[in-house]
Formats: C-alpha cells, structure tokens, sequence
C-alpha cells in the first residue's frame, strides 16, 4: 500500500444519486473504511479485475479486504474482448454459485473495460447490487464517473448497458505508475477532449504545460484528473441519461469508435481513436465555419503527444463511413456529429454523407 496518502474529494452529482470521488495518492486506503459504512455490512465483496492488473494489485487488496469482509475475486483475459457476452454471464454465474445476495458488493478495479462490464453485472445482477469503481488508468477518469456501463455486441461496441452509478469512485493516482505509455497517451485524450468540449482556460493550462507526454508529472497529472473529472460530473449532473447536452462527451467518437471497430477490437488504443476523430470532428468543423481555426495546431499537438493524425489505409472512407453510421446519435441513417463552434463550446449537428467521405480523404 502507498506510505502517505494525500487524496481530495470530488462529489458527482446525479438526478438518481450523488456519490463521491476520492482522487489522489493513497486513496485506495479509503476501500475497508467505505465499505464499512455502508448502512448493511456487505453479505460478500466481489472484486472483478483482469490478470494485468490482478497480478500488480489484487492480493494487496485482498489482503487489506480480508480481515473485515468476505472476499471473492473474478478476474478477466485482458483487452477490450473481454467486455462481452460469455464473459458477462460468466460473472453472474460465478456469483450466483459463490452465494452474493442484494447485500453483496461488487469491485472494478481495472481500466475501463472492467469498470464497464462490472458495473454492467452490477446493475442487472438480482436487479442491481451496489458497486464501487476503483479505476487503474488514465482513461478511467472518464470511464468510471458518470454511470454508463456496457458490454460489447459483435455488431457494435457498448450497445447492450445500462445507466447505472457506483456508491463511489475510489481513484488512487499509484495504480498508474505502471501504466504503459500507449495507455497514457490514450487517456490523456480524454483529457484533452474534455478541455476542448467545455473549458477554455483547461485547455490552455495544457498547451502552456504538457508538450510531450513525459511532460505528464504526478502533480500535472493530478491537475489534468480533477479538471477531467469535475468536467465529465458536471456535463453528467446536467444530463444523466443523455437527453441532450452528455452527448457533447461524444466528441472524437463517431470517427472514433468506428476506426477501433473497423481496425478490429484493441487494434488500436480508445484514445488513440478518439484524438483522430477529434481532429476529423475540427476539420469539418472549420469547413462548416471557416472563422475557426484549430485543426493546424491541434495536429502539431498531436504529433509531438504521439497521437494518430491519419486512417490506415487498409479501411476505406466508405468502410468508416458504414461503421459511422451505427453510432448511437445517427437518426433516420443521418450522421450526427459532434462539432466544435471554439475551444470549451461544441454542438451537436446532422452532417452529410459526402462531407464526411470528401473530408476523410484527407485523412489518408
Ligand atoms: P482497459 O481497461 O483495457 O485498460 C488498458 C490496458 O491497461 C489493459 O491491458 C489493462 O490490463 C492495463 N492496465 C490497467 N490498469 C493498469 C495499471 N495500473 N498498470 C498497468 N497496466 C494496467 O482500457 P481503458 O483504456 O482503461 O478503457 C477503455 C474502455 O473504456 C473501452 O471499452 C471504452 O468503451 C470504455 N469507456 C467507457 C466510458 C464510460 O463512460 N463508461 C467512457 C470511456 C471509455
Ligand atoms: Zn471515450
């Protein structure tokens, strides 16, 4: 366990429940003491985890579990193939048969493929048992705040899931001392993104501050989580099923999405494909307001961050535009895309097909 913890406290806010998030060195401390103040002592605490992730952290948290509660750990292959069906059913069956009841608890301690498919059994299992997101990546920032839990459909990524919210976030900034680079960079995209869609001044912090990832120290890092989490709360406080304004989060994704379905699953990083359909998103915002100009520097950005800024050529723009289309935003087979109008304000419009195609081209 950390030696000393220094960890703050950010609350979410939601229509069905407010919860807190303790982000910082440490915070995994908090674990025993949360579950402990839970109204009904936990019946059984399932932790869910994958093996990367179990083999740094699972027998210390078992361990620090164990005296108080009874602990059962399940734990994933790795790599967003996990979040499927078998997988699914494998969990709930793991729990029927080792006895969790309504009074049970559930853990994700992983990225966001655990926090997706755990929460995803936690909301559906005896129709919905409390859970607790104990995020171990970059990316989880956004992943395991605000209640979206899914798994995969062979026909399309995150489609069967449920709005569902934890009892709370425990983030502890250690986990990610032994994150890979890839798995940096590809939360840091989150980062950006969430600068990019709703504060101006964010977004300038990081171009003055994190010119290449290495730039990223423990204390910039813990500036780029609140200010990511606080974001990503806030748009949630204000939509927490996605009637309107959450679908700003959206930003980077339609291109985003498609370029991981179309490369296949786990080819390429969630962040990496999300820095390249936001730079896509910026092009063709500045075709359709010409006033904006953002694309040029946010490619020179790209670069020096070591984001993508072209398709591979073994898809085709027709091929993306296909998988585009099963975005969950499309209405009537009509693209909806989220465009940026300046740096902190974007919106949500229906973009042709041949300027999506004709600006693809120039991505290649
Ligand atoms: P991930 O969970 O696959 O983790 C990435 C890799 O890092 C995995 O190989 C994992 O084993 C490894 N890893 C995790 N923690 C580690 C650590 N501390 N040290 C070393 N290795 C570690 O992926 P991710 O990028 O965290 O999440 C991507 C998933 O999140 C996608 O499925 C995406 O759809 C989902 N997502 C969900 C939401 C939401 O609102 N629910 C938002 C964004 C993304
Ligand atoms: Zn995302």
């Amino acid at each position: 366990m950390p030696q000393n913890s220094n960890w703050k406290q950010v609350t979410v806010q939601t229509s069905s429940k407010d919860y807190p998030v303790f982000l910082g060195k440490g915070a995994i401390e908090q674990l025993p003491q949360l579950l402990g103040s839970f109204q009904k002592k936990p019946s059984k605490v399932l932790i869910v985890t994958d093996d990367i992730v179990a083999n740094l952290y699972l027998s210390e948290i078992v361990s620090s579990l164990a005296p108080s509660f009874s602990v059962l750990t399940f734990v994933l292959p790795n790599g967003e193939e996990a979040k499927s069906f078998e997988n699914y059913h494998a969990i709930q069956t793991y729990a029927l048969e080792n006895g969790l009841d309504r009074h049970s608890v559930i853990i994700a301690l992983g990225g966001g493929v655990v926090g997706d498919i755990a929460g995803f059994v936690a909301s559906t299992f005896m129709r919905g048992i409390k859970f607790i997101q104990v995020p171990t990546t970059l990316l989880a920032h956004d992943s395991a705040v605000g209640g979206k839990v899914a798994i995969n459909h062979p026909l399309g990524k995150n489609m069967i899931g449920s709005f569902y919210q934890p009892e709370a976030v425990i983030y502890d900034v250690d986990f990610l001392n032994s994150l890979p680079d890839s798995e940096i960079r590809s939360g840091f995209a989150e980062v950006v993104k969430h600068s990019l869609i709703w504060d101006r001044e964010f977004h300038q912090w990081i171009n003055s501050n994190i010119h290449y990832l290495n730039d990223l120290t423990e204390d910039r890092l813990l500036v780029c989580l609140e200010n990511g989490i606080k974001i990503k709360a806030e748009v949630v406080s204000n939509d927490e099923k996605e009637t309107g304004l959450r679908a700003i989060l959206n930003f980077g994704h339609t291109l985003g999405h498609a370029l991981e379905a179309a490369y296949g699953y786990g080819k390429i990083t969630h962040g990496d494909g999300v820095a390249l359909g936001m730079l896509f998103a910026t092009r063709l915002s500045e075709k359709l307001n010409p006033e904006l100009q953002l694309s040029h520097n946010l490619s020179e950005a790209w670069k020096r961050y070591g984001f993508p800024t072209k398709v591979q050529s073994t898809v085709s723009p027709q091929q993306l535009l296909s998988w585009m289309k099963k975005d969950k935003k499309t209405q009537n087979s009509h693209i909806h895309m989220v465009l940026i109008q300046s740096v902190g304000r974007v919106e949500v419009r229906s973009v042709p097909d041949e300027l999506i195609l004709e600006t693809l081209q120039e991505f290649y």
